[in-house]
């Protein structure tokens, strides 16, 4: 299985200068400052770390004081220095005073939060002992940084154990902070790491805590997980520890629902298991989600057929569209996430046979899902085949409908695009009504083509009126070769685009 590895190298550090900078200012100024949490856990591991955090003997007026671009707008202390450079992890590296916290009584936030002179109270109130190491900067050498590691909790050995285990009695940490259920397993999932079984029995234990939890922050969590390379182990794991009806309780009914003979999968494995294609194809978060909720109306649609023997999910696409869009809203998705989803959902189950279809039948589903939409949607049914236990992602049937996708997206060569109409031509070249306008706008077509710089109003003004006095005939000759010089191109623009999809 996958798992990060325990870096061998562990004794120096590669630290961006700018965080060096942070930690160094504080500690000139006589301050206490250490790199803390997710960052000297990367490091340790040999990641990238995301983001940098530095825990100080500080206040925030002292730190603030020191730097020249600052800002702090919380309750806990935070405060975020700000460096101008390209590196986004660097970009602001919060600092935040040494905490000591309170009681908690709602399973959310501490009731006060008081700042204290010693690391040790500030280990004490994180979450995981592979988040609680603390780590001083001291001397450069030509590979990095060395620093000095202060781990009270054993986090180093839970790194090199690939465990989440938490700071101190599981029971009590997770009752003050019932979000930390849930970054137990998105850690864990982003990882590779297990759950420390005795953290895990209480995660199950208080799983329903996080309905106290607001729905942004477990939506920001939840996203990591959908986000990681490994979703289905990550959804596996939520359903485990009981955090799955609590976070998605839609998708906890789609377990055990049985499909009909053409699925291996019930419903619920069917969708990890398109959710993650979606990952291993790299593919963002909105087809992700889409992956996990294109079959939600399946539980409820579930019909048993005594003609086919078999069951059916008539509607599935349409219930799940309200399904899907009430799971997102209850997790606080944004509005314009929610909506691609739920077109998404809405018209996965688009008709695909290109043998009966028509190219109208597809500009109607272009039309349907948006044209901003559709590429996704032709990726969703790759993942909804993947997950399916289909071999192959892009057989001939899907190729040959891409094709008709983008032949009908293409913009067509027409008229249209000239900058002058039929009826400013009649107008400037004082014609009636008649076949002359259509023979001159094609010729003046023609002409554009070969040289798109001609396509001014002033330019066509005057070659239409020099058109118009040409005889009928020799007009009527000059269009109709337009024509079909144009027609020629456009066959030739589809044949490029079906042997681009390997279709005829
Ligand atoms: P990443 O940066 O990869 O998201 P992280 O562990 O750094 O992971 P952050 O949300 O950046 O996560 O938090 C920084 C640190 O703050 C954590 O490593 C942990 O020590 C502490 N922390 C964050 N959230 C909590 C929490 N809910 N309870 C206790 N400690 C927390
Ligand atoms: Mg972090």
């Amino acid at each position: 299985m996958f798992c990060m590895k325990y870096s061998p190298k562990n004794d120096t550090f590669n630290i961006p200068e700018k965080v060096v900078d942070v930690a160094k200012t504080l500690e000139n100024k006589g301050f206490e400052a250490y790199l803390i949490g997710g960052c000297v856990r990367d490091l340790l591991l040999g990641r990238k770390p995301k983001d940098w955090d530095i825990t100080t003997d500080a206040v925030p007026e002292e730190i603030i004081k020191h730097f020249p671009d600052t800002f702090y707008e919380n309750d806990f202390g935070t405060v975020g220095v700000v460096n101008k450079t390209e590196d986004e992890s660097v970009r602001v590296v919060e600092v935040t005073p040494y905490r000591l916290e309170a009681k908690y009584s709602n399973s959310r936030h501490p009731d006060s939060v008081t700042f204290s002179k010693n690391l040790e109270d500030d280990l004490k109130r994180r979450d995981f002992t592979i988040n609680a190491i603390a780590l001083k900067i001291i001397v450069k050498d030509k590979n990095g940084y060395k620093g000095q590691i202060v781990d009270l909790y054993k986090g180093q050995e839970d790194i090199k154990g690939h465990i989440v285990r938490t700071v101190g009695n599981p029971e009590e940490r997770f009752a003050e902070d019932a979000l930390r259920l849930l970054r137990a397993a998105r850690i864990a999932v982003e990882l590779g790491f297990t759950i420390n079984i005795d953290t895990s029995k209480a995660i199950a234990k208080l799983a329903e805590n996080l309905g106290k939890i607001a729905g942004e922050r477990i939506r920001d969590e939840f996203s990591r997980i959908l986000m990681s390379d490994r979703p289905m182990v990550g959804l596996e794991l939520m359903r485990d520890l009981n955090l799955l009806p609590e976070i998605v309780p839609s998708l906890q009914k789609a377990i055990g629902v049985t499909q009909n003979k053409a699925h291996s999968y019930d419903v619920w494995e069917h969708s990890l298991r398109t959710v993650q294609h979606a990952a291993k194809k790299g593919w963002p978060l909105e087809i992700r989600l889409a992956a996990l909720f294109h079959d939600i109306g399946k539980p409820i649609a579930r019909r048993f057929s005594p003609e086919k023997n078999d069951w059916t999910f008539h509607g599935h696409d349409v219930i799940g569209v309200k399904i899907a869009e009430k799971s997102m809203g209850d997790l606080k998705y944004p509005n314009k996430t929610i909506d691609k989803v739920a077109k998404l959902v809405r018209w996965h189950m688009f008709f695909s046979d290109t043998e009966q279809i028509t190219h109208s039948a597809v500009r109607r589903l272009v039309a349907n899902v948006g044209q901003e939409n559709v590429w996704d949607l032709m990726n969703l049914r790759i993942c909804d085949r993947i997950g399916t236990g289909r071999p192959k992602e892009d057989p001939y049937r899907l190729r040959k409908y891409r094709a008709m996708v983008e032949e009908v997206m293409r913009d067509p060569v027409t008229v249209a695009m000239l900058k002058i109409d039929g009826n400013t031509i009649m107008k400037t070249a004082s014609l009636e009504p008649g076949p002359k306008i259509g023979f001159i706008l094609n010729a003046l077509l023609e002409e554009v083509l070969d040289n798109p710089k001609l396509n001014t109003s002033e330019y066509l003004e005057k070659r239409a009126t020099q058109m118009a006095r040409m005889k009928d005939r020799e007009l009527a000759e000059l269009g109709k070769k337009a024509k079909d010089r144009r027609n020629l191109e456009e066959e030739t623009a589809v044949k490029k685009i079906r042997s681009k999809y390997w279709v005829k």
